[in-house]
């Protein structure tokens, strides 16, 4: 990172990325805390929202306004469990033909999806009898 890389910054992302798990901002500060103690929820928020402009983090913004974050590698698309909270990568096919063609004329740069239901352990069947694992 030319100027600026913070051991803030890079804690951070490192937070991030090593978990896979696309965490909130607190769980990113608790992590973060565990190597940089003195660190605030603050200062972790700014270099999330940093990192995010320069495009290493991405944010998933939830219908409840809750971000979570993800580092940016392979694309890939989630599933959001609307019961616990849990985000699942998924792999979609890129953009369909049908939306291709109403986006003619425009270049997508990045694809994004985010669906929205029930994961298994929720009991993806309406929920009666489900077992919790
Ligand atoms: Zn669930
Ligand atoms: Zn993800």
């Amino acid at each position: 990172m030319p100027p600026r890389a913070t051991p803030q910054l890079e804690a951070v992302y490192t937070a991030v990325e090593s978990g896979r798990d696309h965490p909130n901002a607190q769980q990113v500060w608790e992590r973060v805390r565990r190597h940089l103690p003195a660190v605030s929820l603050s200062t972790v928020y700014r270099n999330l929202d940093k990192l995010a402009r320069l495009g290493r983090l991405r944010v998933l913004r939830l219908d409840s306004g809750v971000g979570l974050y993800d580092a940016v590698g392979r694309t890939h698309d989630h599933f959001v469990c609307e019961q616990c909270s849990l985000v699942i990568d998924v792999e979609l096919q890129s953009v369909p033909v049908e939306s291709e063609n109403r986006l003619r004329g425009h270049r997508v740069l990045r694809q994004s999806t985010l669906m929205y239901g029930v994961c298994g352990d929720c009991g993806a069947d309406s929920g009666a009898g489900a077992i919790r694992s």
